[in-house]
């Protein structure tokens, strides 16, 4: 197994795609339907990489969203997608003139899928450019950059959401209301296990640079936002450790593997793990009356849930797909989902991994306020 994708691919070894008439995407939560003759938002990615590919493939089942433009550096990619979606060469841009955009009625929003580090000035050329924007995770590099993404955002009038799937899974949409009809009762505790076992020591996201971390940027952010949704109130304070097996592939400011615990308002407490060497797909939620469990919590899927009641069996929709649908209702419609995916929600995760960072150096507990 030698990369991230190989790792989710695997969990997504038994994939299938189901669109049942009259299903509603997101089980609970989700306000996709069958039956919709609106109009569809149109959508240009940027980055067409790993997960820039999978989201078109996901979107192609999309009612609500269609991939009409592309941003590379690679004109042959270009010509690749081109042909793939149907895309005109009018509605084809490259890092040097993407602000174009501004000037292309066909196209409503940008979806950012770039290295991390990029994020923040693409995002804002893109409000520049007057579109709405959707932006990867982790939206910045830290909470300074995420702030003046949702200035830049509000100033130009903008819709700027974050790619926070799992907020359009029905499994843990599922949980979460449970968790909210009081079902586990008063929330205890949270186990967070985010990893993988990260090959090519050449990719960027071992590269400080260009991710700004390591694997808490990368995976971490799963179980720092998970804890966030899962036990249902904001933490406010910060401890955390760090060890490296191998001090010469994760260099000075690459996290190898990080242990984290974050304090709720109510006395609940959240362990997590974050990893690039140990495979890790868990999230554990117990309250004083009941447990839920997501094993696998945050990979491409199909997600499995059980409570101490019960298992969860909603059927697997390739996230992207649900996702993509939902956010369309969120910017064209102004839609409201369960948890939300907008900057806000991308600041407090990056303000927990500033503090996490920081926690790390002062080996000091740190406070939070979101
Ligand atoms: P990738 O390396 O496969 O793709 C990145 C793309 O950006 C490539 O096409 C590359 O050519 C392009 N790029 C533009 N400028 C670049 C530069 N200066 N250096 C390197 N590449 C450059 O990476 P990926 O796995 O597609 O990840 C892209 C983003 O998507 C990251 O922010 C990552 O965190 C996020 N991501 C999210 C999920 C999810 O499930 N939500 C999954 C994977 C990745």
């Amino acid at each position: 197994m030698n990369s991230r994708r190989d790792f989710l691919q695997k969990l997504t070894a038994s994939f299938v795609i189901l669109n049942l008439p009259g299903q509603v995407s997101a089980a609970t939560g989700g306000f996709t339907t069958q039956t919709y003759d609106g109009p569809a938002l149109r959508i240009a990615i940027m980055g067409l990489g790993n997960y820039g590919t999978r989201v078109a493939e996901a979107m192609q089942s999309c009612k609500k969203a269609k991939v009409v433009g592309v941003i590379s550096g690679t004109p042959a990619k270009i010509t690749e997608w081109q042909r793939k979606y149907n895309i005109p060469t009018s509605n084809c841009y490259n890092y040097e003139n993407f602000d174009d955009i501004k000037n292309n009625p066909e196209i409503d929003a940008v979806y950012v899928i770039t290295p991390n580090a990029l994020h923040h000035n693409q995002v804002l050329r893109v409000a520049k450019a007057g579109k709405h924007v959707i932006c990867e995770k982790p939206m910045g590099l830290n909470a300074k950059e995420c702030q003046e993404m949702i200035d830049a955002c509000k100033k130009a009038n903008v819709k700027l959401l974050v790619g926070y799937r799992m907020h359009f899974e029905p499994n843990t949409l599922d949980v979460i209301n449970r968790r909210n009809q009081g079902e586990f009762g008063r929330i205890l505790s949270f186990e967070g296990g985010t990893g993988f076992p990260i090959g090519d020591p050449t990719q960027w996201r071992l590269n400080k640079a260009l991710a700004g971390g390591g694997s808490l940027m990368d995976v971490g952010i799963y179980a720092i936002n998970g804890a966030r949704y899962m036990v249902g109130q904001e933490p406010v304070w910060v401890t955390a450790q760090e060890t490296k097996t191998n001090p010469a592939k994760f260099k000075e400011g690459v996290d190898e593997t990080l242990q984290f615990q974050l304090g709720f308002p109510n006395g609940a407490l959240a362990s997590c793990v974050s990893s690039y060497s140990i495979s890790l797909d868990r999230f554990l939620l117990n309250g004083e009356k009941g447990f839920a469990e997501l094993r696998p919590a945050f990979g491409y899927g199909p997600i499995k849930a059980r409570t101490n009641k019960e298992e969860l069996s909603f059927p697997h929709v390739m996230h992207q797909t649900t996702q993509m649908d939902d956010m369309a209702g969120i910017i064209l419609g102004n839609k409201r989902p369960l948890v939300p995916v907008d900057g806000e929600e991308g600041l407090k995760d990056l303000k927990i991994i500033d503090a996490i960072y920081l926690a790390v150096k002062t080996g000091k507990k740190v406070p939070l306020s979101l």
